[in-house]
């Protein structure tokens, strides 16, 4: 983390009016427009996952300078923007232009390198269709935390869920204890002999806890997933709700093993 460094304006910073004038370089009311159009621009891009690092570069550049252009130039860097927004508005603008220029800049000023918004809070205070842009948005569930990098270089879609991860730890684990195999009726003796069994046996068994974990994850996951898709909770009985929850009624966590969670989510 480098808090302070992006909160300094040591550089030139792209989400923000923060040393955007060169010294001495004011800009006209005219300019100043062009310049936020194409802040905004590069705020829709960035949170919607549609700004490649080309992209990016070509924008902050753009931004930069602004202030030193031509007048037909300044003319084509604003219809660009403008043609650019408008193709972008099938994704379903649920904020002004304005707005998506100050979330950007709150998200860069954050002092983190990456901010997380999960799918839920994007798709219904963000865009409301950003399939229409991005086709693989539907493979995603509504947990699943993207990061948005608004100053730095990151332009990739980084997203993260804990049941993947659990997953690759299962698998990962799966892969050592097969590695690792040995037969342990055959030649095993008392002493350091017996240290390769252990260890085949003590990988299976972090397998077998992976898997648990995984498993966890995953129902954990669908239970998140029902409630913040369904903020109408009195069509769940209580006990369904306790166990989405692991809540009972008077609040206190009431913690469920995965079965009953996953056989409860079944048949509730
Ligand atoms: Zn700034």
């Amino acid at each position: 983390m480098d808090l302070g460094i992006r909160n300094r304006h040591e550089q030139h910073c792209p989400v923000c009016e923060q040393l955007l004038n060169d010294k001495g370089a004011l800009m006209s009311a005219r300019q100043r427009s062009v310049r936020d159009l194409v802040r905004q621009l590069r705020a829709v891009c960035l949170l919607s996952f549609c700004l490649p690092l080309s992209f990016r570069r070509d924008l902050d550049e753009t931004i930069r300078r602004v202030p030193h252009v031509s007048a037909a130039e300044l003319s084509r860097i604003e219809t660009v923007a403008r043609h650019t927004l408008d193709a972008m508005t099938i994704a379903g603008f649920r904020r002004s232009l304005d707005q998506y220029a100050e979330i950007a800049a709150e998200i860069g000023h954050s002092g983190f390198p990456m901010m997380w918004a999960s799918k839920f809070h994007i798709d219904s205070e963000w865009f409301s269709d950003l399939g229409a842009l991005r086709q693989d948005w539907h493979i995603y569930p509504p947990h699943t935390r993207f990061g948005v990098d608004a100053i730095g270089d990151v332009s990739t879609l980084e997203w993260r869920l804990l049941e993947a991860t659990l997953f690759e730890d299962m698998a990962m684990s799966w892969n050592e204890a097969t590695a690792a195999a040995c037969d342990e009726d055959k030649g095993v003796k008392l002493g350091d002999a017996k240290i390769p069994s252990k260890k085949f046996a003590a990988l299976k068994r972090s397998t077998i806890r992976a898997a648990f974990s995984f498993l966890e994850a995953y129902v954990n996951g669908i239970a998140s997933d029902t409630l913040v898709t369904n903020p109408d909770t009195t069509k769940f009985s209580a006990g369904a709700l306790e166990l989405l929850r692991e809540r009972g009624a008077d609040g206190n966590v009431k913690m469920n093993a995965p079965s009953p969670k996953g056989e409860g989510f079944a048949f509730d």
